[in-house]
């Protein structure tokens, strides 16, 4: 959340704030649609701005009105089944990725890391490897310093394309970042696009890189089903996945949510799962693990919405 919500908001406030705003504006819109785990209730307003202006805009707007505002890339998060209020934004206008000097690659915060990672192997650059498989945004990937065991956004992060919770533009130096294991320590605002400092390299061996650790996603986890990623974080020195297995928890079910059978970290939905059943499968693995093993397991997820 960027802003806090201080009132219920009412529809013709939120058309106020918004009023500056030129991008598309869906009000009333079912989130599921927007997330990978396919579950979740409407928000108030789902607003895709133009542009960085329309973010200022709409920031500005939240603000003075005193509105609650999110940013959804949609692949790490649960959104509750009542939904979101206030205004919700997603980037996908804010597309936008090209070598701004030689090895420097600047994205806005909408373009997937898939992407970015594509684009980095065309123009033969590498330090994005990681980033195969990995379907956030360059936003939720800054956010959340994503990574994989290849490597992290701070591992190539120069600086933050940013918007402060006034509506200010500015550039924050990765240098002055303190970054934590899936956690980049921002202040309250919006990303809206980041510099990579990445190195040339041979085309081959960037594509052996990225095409072996995708294989080995494919043969490791349960990709053909909804899913947000890793549920847990790997407590330190053990893997949650181990735990949540080792407690005889693969193939429980609530409902459509399952604890995967290929991967015991993962939480599926197989087709009719709401918010409701999955974080009550949340729970039910966490009471098990706590019970079995004593280790308190931390949600690598974000859970919003109202209760
Ligand atoms: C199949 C699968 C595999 C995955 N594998 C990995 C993996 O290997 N490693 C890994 O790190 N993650 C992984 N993830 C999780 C996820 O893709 C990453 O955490 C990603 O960084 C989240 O990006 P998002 O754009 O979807 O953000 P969201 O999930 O929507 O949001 C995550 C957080 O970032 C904030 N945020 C999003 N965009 C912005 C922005 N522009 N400005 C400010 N805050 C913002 C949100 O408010 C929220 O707090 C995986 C997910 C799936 C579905």
């Amino acid at each position: 959340m960027v802003t806090g919500q201080r009132h219920v908001p009412t529809l013709s406030v939120i058309r106020q704030a918004l009023r500056h705003v030129q991008g598309d504006i869906r009000w009333d819109e079912p989130l599921a649609p927007y997330t990978s785990l396919q579950v979740g209730g409407p928000a108030d307003v789902l607003v895709f701005p133009a542009d960085v202006e329309d973010v200022i805009h709409a920031v500005q707007g939240a603000r003075f009105y005193h509105l609650p505002l999110m940013v959804l890339g949609g692949t790490n998060v649960v959104i509750r089944d009542k939904g979101v209020r206030g205004i919700v934004m997603h980037l996908k206008q804010l597309s936008k990725v090209y070598e701004e000097k030689t090895n420097r690659v600047y994205a806005q915060a909408g373009v997937r890391l898939p992407r970015l990672m594509q684009f980095s192997l065309g123009w033969k650059l590498s330090g994005m490897e990681w980033a195969a498989g990995i379907p956030g945004t360059v936003g939720g990937g800054v956010a959340m310093n994503a990574g994989t065991r290849l490597g992290e956004m701070q591992d190539v992060l120069e600086a933050v394309d940013f918007v402060t919770i006034h509506g200010r533009r500015k550039r924050i130096e990765a240098s002055t970042l303190s970054f934590l294991y899936r956690k980049t320590m921002l202040p309250k605002g919006i990303v809206v696009g980041a510099w990579m400092q990445l190195r040339s390299s041979a085309k081959d061996t960037i594509h052996a890189a990225t095409s072996q650790y995708l294989q080995y996603r494919k043969a490791t986890q349960p990709l053909t089903l909804p899913n947000a990623g890793s549920v847990f974080q790997n407590p330190p020195g053990d893997s949650a996945g181990r735990l949540v297995e080792a407690a005889g928890l693969k193939g429980v079910r609530i409902g459509d949510a399952e604890v995967s059978v290929k991967h015991a970290n993962f939480i599926v939905n197989r087709g009719a799962a709401t918010a409701e059943h999955i974080l009550l499968l949340v729970r039910k693995v966490r009471e098990r693990v706590a019970r079995k093993f004593g280790v308190r397991l931390i949600l690598e997820w974000k859970v919003v919405g109202e209760r």
